[in-house]
């Protein structure tokens, strides 16, 4: 099988953990920090952070246009939480920048205010039988599918993960667990 190379966006968030994830699936990584960090990659990982603070320093290092561009002839992004925020599209009334890569409303930190934090055995059924240990940290969720987007598992009635293609968006955190059924599904996604 082909080796998948595959960049993890370092400008904030949990780079180290992806890193390991996709190492330990076989993936070969690099971590971007600048748009010549993008060139040859199979796949993308945008961690968790701060989705402003993201989206501004994705401005500052000029990555907005490679990142979509790339996506559109074929890269593969793996966005968890605030990369799930930014690859939604945008709606009217909001002031922050999204890529638009998935057809699908973004609701930000949208899992009440006393738990901002919290793990659950989640159902994911394109996985198999066994939930998977889904952490959530102040995450959010996805609304209003479009007709490509394929919803992967709900929690509450809420969109938290979805594929559109080979673009993944997650509303937890599989990379702070040990179970790497997620970083294998979107890898097996860059191979189709
Ligand atoms: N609440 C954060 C945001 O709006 C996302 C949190 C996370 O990535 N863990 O960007």
């Amino acid at each position: 099988m082909k080796q998948m190379k595959v960049g993890v966006l370092a400008l904030q968030g949990a780079v180290r953990e992806h890193v390991w994830a996709l190492q330990a699936c076989g993936a070969e990584t690099v971590t971007v920090k600048g748009r010549q960090d993008l060139a040859g990659l199979d796949g993308l990982v945008i961690p968790g952070g701060e989705s402003t603070t993201v989206g501004k320093l994705l401005a500052r290092f000029g990555l907005w246009d490679p990142i979509r561009e790339r996506a559109q002839a074929g890269m593969g992004i793996f966005g968890t939480c605030t990369g799930m925020i930014l690859l939604a599209g945008a709606r009217p009334g909001e002031s922050e920048p999204r890529l638009g890569l998935i057809d699908c409303a973004v609701v930000r930190n949208a899992f009440g205010r006393q738990i901002d934090s919290f793990e659950t055995e989640l159902a994911i059924p394109v996985l198999g039988d066994s939930p998977f240990p889904a952490v959530f940290i102040r995450a959010p969720y996805l609304a209003a599918p479009g007709r490509e987007v394929e919803v992967l598992a709900t929690l509450e009635e809420k969109i938290v993960l979805a594929r559109q293609g080979r673009i993944l968006a997650c509303a937890f955190h599989p990379e702070l667990t040990k179970d790497l059924r997620l970083h294998r599904y979107f890898l097996d996604l860059l191979l189709k």
